[in-house]
């Protein structure tokens, strides 16, 4: 048995969080391989050491000075190694690291110092060696990721009983430094896991797990016991976020499961994510969780005889991809069709659309509803139980919730429906109460 375990921000801010990391690591010989983030927010309104790396790329970008910014940054690493009685040789890093910047480094290259650094500490403080993410992690030339070229190289960590190595960043075939978009860390951790043919990829970061409902409309929401990988993605899709969205790729190719657990309460089981459905013990509950956003318009046409028209919904959707608007959710009746599409993509282009849409599907009415949220009701349990939908229903009238959409993806295991965004947190209570 193998495990990899990732560390986010917050669980190594300063040197009592790598107390709390080093106990979880060493009290399970499993915990093998040990991906880092940076230092994070130590308290609210505190900077994460990414940004302030950034800044100083920034600053010597313009050509202003940046050592003000830059010794905040030293200042927390060193705090780090004399607290802990490290002997880490931070001094010569860092003044390497500084110079490069102030010598026109790129904003990949200053961000990946954080996790770089701090995986130096980590290293040092567990004993186990220390792995450069540059020799595991590979990209394009133009900056995308290069899974087959990782594979290969990441293997090469077998060899090793124990290792730590940072998050965030690789490198591409001409030898600069790319890092992943914001979060990534999570993604090396994913890669890692399967690199090392891990049997658990654990993620610890600074909650218990995934939520049932967001807490700032259900303050309490029960934590997610065990999801599977593809509730997850509609959940998250939906704005329920903890991990990285990209960091389900790897581990899922390789059907390994994930546990979010809480470094600061390590004695929950947190969150885990598994392959299918097969993995997910039975349920009583056929609710897995309720997540939705705001912000959203529905494109509702209707036309006498449409389900005899061929063609109708192909120059329907045609008209919506000519103007390079992705669609949500497409809930249709016999006479009916509605097009649901984020706000953000149809900004200033939804007068064309109409227009396009009198033109080329000569409806006999189009409905344009604007300032919609979609909430998403998500269980795998709902395909075994019934009187989902009857209960989802009943709570929404209970709260008096007009519902304007309704769909169910043909996967049965998600009901998307649209209300109006001033009802948007009564409903997802409503419907989370309903299931409790
Ligand atoms: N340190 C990076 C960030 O703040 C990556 C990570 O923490 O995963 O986005």
């Amino acid at each position: 048995m193998y495990k990899t375990v990732k560390f986010g921000g917050s669980s190594l801010a300063d040197a009592t969080q790598f107390q709390k990391v080093r106990n979880i690591i060493l009290s399970d010989d499993e915990r093998r391989f040990v991906v880092v983030s940076a230092p994070g927010k130590r308290y609210k309104g505190d900077d994460k050491i990414t940004d302030l790396l950034y800044e100083c790329q920034r600053l010597a970008q313009s050509g202003s000075p940046f050592d003000h910014v830059f010794g905040r940054i030293s200042r927390r690493y060193c705090s780090i190694r004399d607290k802990l009685g490290l002997h880490v040789d931070l001094e010569s890093e860092l003044e390497d690291i500084e110079h490069l910047i102030e010598n026109g480094a790129s904003a990949d290259y200053a961000a990946s110092r954080g996790e770089y650094l701090n995986a130096l500490l980590m290293a040092d403080y567990l004993g186990f060696p220390f792995v450069d993410a540059s020799e595991l992690i590979c990209f394009h030339d133009d900056g995308t990721y290069d899974d087959e070229t990782t594979q290969a190289r990441a293997r090469a960590l077998k060899k090793y009983d124990r290792a730590v190595i940072p998050g965030f960043y690789g490198k591409r075939r001409d030898g600069s430094l790319r890092t992943f978009s914001r979060g990534g860390s999570d993604i090396t951790g994913s890669i890692v896991a399967r690199a090392t043919d891990a049997t658990l990829y654990e993620n610890w970061t600074d909650v218990d797990g995934f939520l049932m409902a967001d807490p700032r409309i259900v303050p309490d929401a029960k934590v997610i016991d065990v999801v599977t990988y593809s509730e997850l993605r509609e959940l998250s899709y939906m704005g329920a976020t903890v991990l990285h969205e990209d960091s389900i790729f790897p581990v899922r190719k390789a059907r390994i499961p994930i546990n979010v657990r809480n470094t600061n309460r390590p004695e929950g089981k947190g969150t885990m994510i598994v392959p299918d459905v097969m993995s997910k013990p039975d349920r009583v509950c056929p609710l897995t969780g309720v997540a939705g956003s705001r912000g959203f318009t529905v494109v509702t046409l209707q036309k006498d005889n449409m389900n005899s028209e061929p063609g109708f919904a192909y120059r329907l959707l045609g008209i919506f991809c000519k103007h390079g608007v992705s669609v949500e959710t497409m809930p249709c009746g016999i006479d009916t069709m509605s097009i649901v599409a984020a706000d953000a993509q149809l900004k200033g282009k939804l007068d064309a659309i109409y227009h396009d849409i009198m033109a080329e599907c000569v409806p006999d009415t189009v409905e344009i509803a604007s300032c919609i949220a979609l909430i998403a009701t998500v269980g795998i349990g709902m395909v075994r139980s019934r009187g989902t939908a009857a209960r989802i229903f009943t709570a929404l009238s209970d709260a008096d919730v007009n519902v304007r959409v309704i769909d169910q993806g043909s996967s049965e295991m998600n009901i998307i429906i649209g209300v109006e965004q001033r009802d948007f947190e009564r409903a997802i209570e409503a419907i989370y109460r309903k299931f409790e």
